[in-house]
């Protein structure tokens, strides 16, 4: 075993995978896993743990695996974490706990993420599940979706008494891990589901179909429902548009529509009815994980797919491990280049994209090189769907239905971090709601403040 690299994970087969929506990392088994625990020296200063926004003892869990105690490990976990299976597979580890890890000084970090996936999943496959409260405390919170912030916070409330229900606007829970990342990263009944039903086994209740703003209001929920307090974990699910030539053509879809399309509505399936355009020639604009799992649905429902994306290589948002796959799997990437009119043949249906090249002039805010235009550099490619990736901001519906609840200039909800308050009293929030499009685990650290923060509250007024 060489000690300065990772066990290597198996994969499917790039080819084949790309004609599948089944799991393309297949995961390590007891074995690989114990190997590669070994590779951790259990530092006394465990940088790992600091690179963790949810601060899971890593080595404590990882020393377990090494010496086979799995049970043990997964306990460890479910200290810090109520999603290990999906935070495993789907956390940005290379810029999180394996970006801080000692042994990346000289080698490949400790895999730190295929562990945790490892420990959960053989948890789910062994039959192991949190122990709900013995009795409740009598007081209920209203928690308004269930992506992994509203989780979070649902099943750090129920651990501490609290009877809580959650509203979930859809008719699945899981929030983006239900309709957005796509099966072949994460799968739903394998995955997703086990780790929503264990949010359940501590009492949470899911009611689905419940659009706060529109079905109840938060007002209604605190006032005439019983609810002591609320906890806003709506995500940030409105795409955004370039507002180019074209954009209304039909063949042009947000990559939330088409996601969901995919995965929720399960239309890559041959068993359900929901239409989607496959599309021959596919343009997905954007190079943010969206794009990416965009690219990757639209490749294995058969069509060519180009990443089309305004910086380099060096710039791409995307997850390095994402646009690694994409690549593997034939995704061409049409980089430094920016599309300025979509292009409709006579019955508005989309027959090309028109795109002008660009370079990267000085640094902007955001410490990126700003991608400038090249004059005269136009060019067309030659496509029958577009699909934008280009970010979300969080719904305004229950902002313009709560009284007294402040949004910034982005709509994002204003609430403390430490506790997810918000200016309404007995209000908190937190995940995408809160900061904009994020990440799963910056969700799920932002549901547990909340739980803090409500638990306080409901405390005080005793
Ligand atoms: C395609 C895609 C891929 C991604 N890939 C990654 C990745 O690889 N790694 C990573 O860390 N992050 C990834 N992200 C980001 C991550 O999924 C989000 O940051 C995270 O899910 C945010 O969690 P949340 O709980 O705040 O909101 P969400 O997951 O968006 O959940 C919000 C829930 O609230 C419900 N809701 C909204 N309004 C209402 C209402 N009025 N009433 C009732 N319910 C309502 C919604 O239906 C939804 O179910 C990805 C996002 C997308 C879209
Ligand atoms: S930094 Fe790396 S080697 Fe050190 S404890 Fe964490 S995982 Fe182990």
């Amino acid at each position: 075993m060489d000690v300065l690299k990772k066990v290597p994970v198996r994969e499917q087969d790039p080819k084949v995978r790309a004609t599948n929506f089944e799991e393309v990392c297949l995961g390590y088994n007891e074995e690989e896993a114990r190997e590669e625990a070994s590779r951790c020296i259990q530092c006394k200063n465990p940088k790992c743990v600091k690179g963790c926004p949810v601060s899971i003892n890593i080595p404590g869990f990882i020393k377990e695996v090494e010496e086979g105690n799995i049970e043990e490990a997964a306990k460890v976990i479910a200290l810090s974490s109520a999603l290990p299976a999906v935070c495993g597979r789907v956390c940005p580890q290379e810029s999180q706990c394996e970006g801080q890890c000692i042994r990346g000084i000289k080698g490949e970090p400790v895999s730190i993420g295929k562990l945790e996936r490892f420990v959960a999943d053989w948890s789910r496959e062994h039959g192991i599940v949190p122990e709900a409260p013995e009795k409740t405390n009598g007081k209920k919170v209203a928690v308004i979706g269930s992506g992994p912030s509203g989780l979070t916070c649902a099943g750090d409330l129920a651990k501490l008494g609290y009877e809580v229900t959650i509203f979930e606007a859809l008719h699945e829970p899981g929030g983006v891990l239900t309709y957005g990342i796509p099966e072949f990263r994460l799968p739903k009944d394998g995955v997703v589901q086990p780790e929503i039903d264990n949010v359940r086994k501590l009492g949470v209740k899911i009611e689905t179909n419940v659009i706060v703003g529109k079905s109840v209001t938060i007002d209604e929920l605190l006032d005439e429902e019983g609810f002591q307090a609320v906890f806003i974990g709506s995500g940030a699910g409105l795409p955004m548009f370039m507002g180019i030539p074209g954009e209304n053509a039909n063949g042009v879809f947000s990559a939330n529509e088409y996601l969901t399309r995919s995965n929720l509505m399960k239309a890559f399936r041959d068993d359900y009815d929901t239409p989607i355009v496959a599309g021959n020639k596919v343009a997905v604009v954007g190079g943010g994980n969206v794009a990416m799992d965009a690219a990757r649905t639209a490749l294995r429902l058969g069509a060519e797919v180009h990443v089309v994306y305004r910086r380099s290589e060096a710039e791409l948002p995307a997850r390095a491990e994402e646009v690694h796959h994409a690549k593997e799997e034939g995704i061409i990437f049409d980089l430094l280049s920016n599309p300025i009119e979509i292009l409709t043949d006579e019955k508005g249906w989309v027959n090309g994209m028109k795109c002008i090249r660009m370079e990267l002039g000085e640094p902007d805010a955001s410490g990126r090189r700003r991608p400038v235009e090249v004059k005269g550099s136009e060019f067309v490619i030659d496509v029958d769907t577009v699909i934008m990736s280009l970010g979300t901001s969080p719904n305004p519906l229950i902002s313009n239905t709560t009284k007294g609840l402040d949004i910034n200039k982005r709509r994002c909800i204003i609430a403390e971090e430490s506790t997810g308050k918000t200016s309404k009293e007995g209000v908190y929030a937190g995940g995408d709601a809160v900061t904009g499009a994020a990440t799963v685990i910056l969700a799920m650290e932002a549901g547990r403040a909340g739980a803090r923060g409500i638990d306080e509250y409901l405390s005080a007024r005793n």
